[in-house]
């Protein structure tokens, strides 16, 4: 039986330190290395356990080489047959969007696990240590598989996760569909199947990350206009995500600019700037709609669509 947690750090404020342990907001983020990480949870002594830094930063500031060292590095711990899971410490910031990168890529059938804090280990009471915790408890656990947040004890899809409030603990939800399980006491309760994907496969990014293709993301919103999108396509952008107002709607102004996009060959996707839904119902083709992926998520399956098929680039 496979039994070894590897916990793979790249920084946020699960690593983040402040001068005072009242202050929540006045921090640096990853200060601290994972193997500290690891030694102040006293519950995973003893267990196999190995700790890789593999980066160190402030999850706002993720790139798309750290992404794909990242993914390289999971893949390697994932296929190991000693491995029953991985753990990777987040900023809480953009791990919605580096779920959903690593679901794409990898899809693994062992559990990647993504955890963070919405406090520096320096707290009076940082949820650090104990989202740890619950995140190798879900890395142990037999039978589940893919690419989940688990944070404030609930178990996020990596389709579903959004971080949705700047504060909380309890930061993430996964809107309509719920979590996928909650962790208690050590032991997970279980709401519905774990999600199951097919990987694109890391060939797809086996690009040097400075070449990959720009993907940008504009908003549909009061006052809008075309300049901004005429002014990407002009700057040779590779693909357009829009967030448009509530079912996708588009402003008047806005929409032409984006088709003239798409007629030019940029691909657009079109999503909702909605926190929760889908957009529902029939679309015309040109602006293709995104459906459930919010516009972050979107924004990296059109990337790593046109890494896979840069023909359509
Ligand atoms: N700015 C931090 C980060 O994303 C916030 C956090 O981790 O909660 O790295």
């Amino acid at each position: 039986m496979p039994s070894t947690v590897v916990i793979l750090g790249t920084g946020g404020t699960i690593a983040g330190t402040a001068a005072s342990a009242d202050d929540h907001t006045g921090y640096a983020a990853a200060q601290r290395g994972v193997a500290e990480l690891v030694a102040a949870v006293p519950q995973l002594a003893g267990q196999a356990i190995e700790a890789e830094q593999l980066a160190q930063l402030d999850s706002k500031d993720m790139d798309h080489a750290t992404w794909q060292r990242l993914a390289q590095r999971a893949a390697h711990h994932l296929a190991r047959p000693e491995v029953c899971g991985v753990v990777v410490t987040h900023g809480t910031d953009t791990m919605e969007e580096t779920a959903w990168f690593l679901q794409r890529v990898l899809a693994p059938a062992k559990p990647l696990v993504l955890t963070g804090a919405m406090r520096p280990a320096t707290a009076l009471q940082a949820d650090g240590p104990q989202n740890l915790l619950d995140a190798v408890t879900v890395a142990r656990e037999p039978g589940a598989c893919g690419v989940v947040v688990v944070m404030a004890g609930q178990v996020h899809g990596a389709h579903d996760v959004r971080k949705l409030h700047t504060y909380r603990l309890d930061a993430f939800g996964s809107g309509d569909a719920g979590p996928i399980a909650r962790v208690e006491q050590g032991r997970l309760r279980r709401h519905r199947t774990w999600p199951v994907g097919k990987p694109l496969g890391l060939a797809c990014i086996g690009f040097e990350p400075a070449s990959w293709p720009r993907v940008e993301l504009v908003f549909s919103h009061a006052g809008a206009s075309g300049t901004l999108v005429d002014a990407l396509v002009a700057g040779g952008v590779h693909g357009l995500v829009v967030a448009g107002t509530g079912n996708g709607t588009l402003h008047q102004a806005l929409e032409p600019a984006l088709r003239r996009a798409a007629t030019a060959g940029v691909p657009v996707l079109r999503c909702t700037r909605c926190a929760g839904g889908a957009l529902v119902g029939e679309f015309d083709m040109g602006l293709t709609p995104a459906a459930t992926l919010s516009p972050w998520q979107a924004r990296v399956e059109l990337m790593l669509g046109l890494l896979a098929s840069p023909a359509a680039a």
